[in-house]
């Protein structure tokens, strides 16, 4: 984990999660599968993106989520997502 940077709390508000308004969250991991067509290095690929997920509820709010990310699947994806990991 890096260091938070020093700033005052009490001047922070906090922040709750878009479904519930709990304010708790876990690290958790999409997972999206690239085609070899889409792929930089021209195989199929499984790119994970971090966000935070709500613990009570599981929501990811959006603004955690790149935002060409398509909410439907086997849509293509952007690159500039962290480092891929190939497949087979
Ligand atoms: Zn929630």
């Amino acid at each position: 984990m890096q260091q938070q940077p020093n700033v005052d709390l009490s001047t922070s508000t906090a922040y709750t999660c878009d479904n519930c308004e709990h304010d708790t969250f876990k690290t958790v991991f999409k997972l999206r599968t690239v085609s070899a067509i889409a792929s930089p290095s021209g195989e199929e690929m499984l790119v994970p993106i971090q966000a935070f997920a709500c613990v009570h509820c599981g929501h990811i709010n959006k603004e955690f989520l790149p935002k060409d990310l398509p909410d439907n699947e086997d849509d293509g994806f952007s690159d500039g997502v962290g480092d891929g990991i190939l497949l087979g």
